[in-house]
């Protein structure tokens, strides 16, 4: 994945700490700022999930959601993820907003399964610094008591990159989810510089095409190649696949005719709030 890595990193150029980089002088006095509301923010429940549809594509059936997260800050408004994780994760905040969304997570999909009798499932971004912390495991399975939520109804996204980190620790952790019958997803698959040797190693059941190898994929042949190839290598390792991204009908007629069976994007629908998601009929997007 090497090149499509740089074809990526290229068209990112990433900014995760978009609303205080305005004037870099003032960049560490922000800094500590957002770290104290961000505990706040934890405190007086500013904190809220958005959930983003993901569809079968062959059967246009809505399979579950991404939870989504978003702060509601009292002077900025709301805040996307890219503006406060970075923060969080270097804080170590991380651990406790990640237990929130954790445990929102799997009330909300504990909600919508109940009405339903072909159970959805909710998919959950995990830093990669909430496994430097022994008890992720712990706190997964007794939040998963506490909730009632069933672990065949979780999906935990973890970035490539973790797989490469010398810590045994991360192996043990992942061996556990899956025993639970937990899916592991890599997100943003492709984007990093993890070797797909190491793939075969970790219990690793679902690959995310990253939403920026969707760009331009119906205008562009490299473009189309490159992602015709990530569908490829998921496939011949079996692995599931989720497209990221999916903005348009014809982008949408792309992945099902190159056999990518999974999809999220605007198109499909936007990241929404528990209320609307339970709302949606899929069937009205007319991709069956
Ligand atoms: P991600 O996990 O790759 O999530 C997909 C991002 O793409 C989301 O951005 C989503 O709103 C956006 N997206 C989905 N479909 C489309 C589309 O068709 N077009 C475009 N232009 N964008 C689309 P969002 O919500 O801003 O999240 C950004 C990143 O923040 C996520 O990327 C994830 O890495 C991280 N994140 C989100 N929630 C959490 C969380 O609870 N914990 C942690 N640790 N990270 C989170
Ligand atoms: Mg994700
Ligand atoms: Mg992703
Ligand atoms: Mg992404």
């Amino acid at each position: 994945c090497a090149d499509a890595a740089m074809y990526h990193a290229k068209s990112m150029g990433r900014s995760n700490y978009q609303f205080y980089s305005h004037d870099l002088g003032s960049k560490a006095s922000e800094y500590i700022a957002i770290g104290t509301s961000l505990r706040q923010a934890l405190r007086n429940n500013e904190f809220v999930l958005h959930f983003q549809p993901q569809m079968d594509l062959l059967t246009g059936k809505l399979l579950g959601a991404e939870a989504l997260l978003r702060w509601h800050h009292p002077l900025h408004g709301l805040l996307p993820p890219d503006d406060f994780i970075g923060v969080a994760e270097e804080s170590g905040l991380i651990v406790e907003i990640g237990e929130w969304v954790l445990e929102n997570a799997f009330n909300a999909i504990v909600e919508l399964n109940r009405l339903r009798d072909d159970k959805l499932t909710v998919a959950i971004n995990l830093s990669a610094r909430q496994f430097l912390y022994n008890d992720l495991l712990a706190a997964v399975s007794r939040l998963l008591e506490k909730t009632g939520c069933l672990p065949a109804w979780v999906k935990l996204e973890i970035r490539e990159s973790l797989l490469l980190e010398e810590n045994p620790d991360v192996m043990a952790v992942l061996n556990a989810f899956k025993a639970m019958g937990i899916t592991i997803a890599i997100d943003d698959f492709c984007t990093g510089y993890s070797a797909l040797s190491y793939l075969g190693q970790f219990p690793v059941r679902q690959v995310k095409i990253d939403r920026l190898f969707m760009q331009d994929v119906v205008q562009q042949q490299d473009r189309a190649e490159l992602v015709n190839a990530i569908i490829r290598i998921a496939q011949a390792l079996h692995l599931e696949l989720v497209a990221e991204g999916v903005e348009s009908a014809s982008q949408l007629a792309f992945l099902r005719e190159k056999g990518c069976t999974m999809a999220q994007g605007f198109f499909l629908g936007k990241p929404m709030l528990l209320e609307e998601l339970k709302q949606l009929r899929p069937e009205l997007l007319g991709i069956a």
